[in-house]
């Protein structure tokens, strides 16, 4: 009887799933395996919210296999170790997973490669199953990565994609495979309240949904901070519940502009994997050196927690904060414009923001936080690093009405209009009921201090 592992990572679906496509290819019999890894909980990745996706994913893709005659086997320690176990207890040959692009990712591929050759088992590695299109697969002449996105856009939709594989009818497990009880989600008072049920299952309704009532007018409408006309698929993807190669593939043979629209958005995922694949340190340091002095925990620790919890006196930026906050998740405007509030208008250090985020959002990934902080922050790939987006700006241009600041400012819900973005413009008296704060900085003397402290280029 011939056997492999399939470790699953960051690609918790049945569909479209190249590697345990092979491994069934190859075997008679696999072993869908996950593991728990203490480097993860270590480096404080397991933030409770994603904590509580992961574990409706894994519970999901066990009933999955379950109704395929197979399990998944759950197993906690290093990963190289346990990979190494399995595969010794089961008597597997080879063992399929997906390439990853970050240091991590990077680190646990080379100590599998070096446990699983001593023991004379082959690892393979497929780079087609968290992108659409591999990271280095496309490359301007002379760089190992494209650093712009436009023209990393037009090579990417030039490409042609591997064909979406379906789910297997079966999935034959060996017997005796020691496995350990699935996590639960951690306790509700650890969590955001309006957090999304994960797995394959919900990912795949959720985007049939979509695909009907929402992605026709997404052009139009993907900035409308009220109308909140994103997909949410977001966490679905940083789990790989989904597939971006097949969201891509179904988007573009619905057609139209906002399917076109909505594949862009999915570009953008493939662009910052292929900027960290090549530069993997800039999920800590600035991919671009401007020689910020930038304002540290200590110095700014008032303005720091008034921006955590949702109290700048902005309202646009205290709505979304506290969005963060209830939802673990955040439409992709107002992460632009707390962003470029916290390192721009305050001018605070990106990293700072960027943990924040990761301690909350469900979708917390290291590739798309990290880059999308850095693009914002004015260290990254933005080609117009020193734009400040001005917080009153934005909120009349995507929340013309105040509607999504009343939704998440209750203070504020009876501030007429044309208020609602300016509360300190109200009489004093009024504003003084409200119990909303002033602002904690006049945007003016932020952007001087901006322009002045960020050190030449
Ligand atoms: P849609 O608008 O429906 O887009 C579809 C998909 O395209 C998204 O699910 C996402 O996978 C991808 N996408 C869209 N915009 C981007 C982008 N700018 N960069 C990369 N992929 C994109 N996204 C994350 O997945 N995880 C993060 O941790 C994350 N942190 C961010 C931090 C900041 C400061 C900023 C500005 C953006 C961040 N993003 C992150 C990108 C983006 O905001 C979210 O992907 C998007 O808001 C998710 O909502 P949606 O699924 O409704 O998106």
């Amino acid at each position: 009887m011939t056997r492999a592992v399939v470790l699953f990572t960051s690609d918790l679906r049945l569909h479209d799933h190249p590697p345990l496509r092979a491994a069934l290819a190859a075997a008679e019999e696999v072993v869908p395996l996950f593991v728990r890894d203490p480097a993860v909980h270590a480096a404080g990745f397991d933030a409770p919210n994603r904590s509580a996706f992961l574990a409706d994913c894994l519970a999901d893709l066990d009933a999955s296999l379950r109704r395929r005659g197979g399990r998944l086997v759950l197993r906690s320690g290093p990963v190289a170790r346990e990979v190494g176990a399995v595969a010794a207890e089961s008597g597997a040959t080879e063992v399929h997973m997906a390439a990853a692009v970050t240091g991590y990712g990077h680190r646990r591929e080379e100590r599998l490669r070096e446990a699983l050759g001593a023991d004379g088992v082959a690892l393979h590695v497929h780079d087609t199953v968290i992108t659409a299109v591999a990271p280095g697969r496309v490359t301007p002449s002379g760089a190992d990565h494209y650093a712009v996105f436009t023209p990393y856009f037009r090579r990417w939709s030039a490409e042609r994609l591997r064909e979406v594989c379906p789910a297997p009818r079966t999935v034959p497990v060996p017997d005796g495979v020691r496995g350990e009880p699935l996590p639960s989600r951690p306790a509700p008072s650890l969590l955001s309240p309006g957090l999304p049920e994960g797995g394959e299952k919900a990912g795949r309704e959720r985007f049939a949904r979509w695909a009907r009532s929402g992605m026709p007018a997404y052009e139009d409408r993907h900035d409308d901070l009220a109308g909140d006309a994103t997909s949410r698929l977001s966490p679905f993807l940083h789990f790989g519940a989904l597939s971006a190669s097949e969201l891509v593939q179904r988007a573009r043979a619905g057609g139209g502009p906002g399917a076109e629209a909505f594949v862009r958005q999915l570009c953008w995922r493939d662009f910052h994997h292929q900027v960290l694949a090549a530069r993997p340190e800039a999920s800590s340091r600035d991919y671009r050196t401007r020689h910020d002095r930038w304002r540290t925990e200590e110095e700014a620790a008032g303005d720091i927690a008034a921006w955590r919890e949702g109290r700048t006196g902005y309202p646009v930026v205290d709505a979304a904060m506290r969005q963060l906050r209830h939802e673990g998740w955040m439409h992709n405007r107002a992460r632009l414009l707390t962003a470029s509030f916290l390192t721009k208008t305050l001018y605070v250090d990106w990293r700072i923001g960027a943990r924040h985020f990761l301690g909350l959002l469900v979708d917390g990934d290291i590739v798309n936080n990290q880059l999308n902080w850095q693009w914002v922050a004015g260290t990254g790939t933005d080609t117009r690093p020193h734009r400040v987006l001005n917080p009153v700006v934005q909120g009349r241009r995507f929340d013309p009405r105040g509607t999504y600041v009343r939704r998440w400012v209750p203070e504020l819900r009876d501030v007429e209009d044309r208020f609602v973005h300016e509360p300190w413009r109200l009489p004093e008296d009024r504003r003084a009921r409200l119990g909303y704060p002033a602002p904690v900085i006049d945007l003016s003397d932020g952007l001087a201090r901006f322009t002045h402290a960020r050190g030449r280029d």
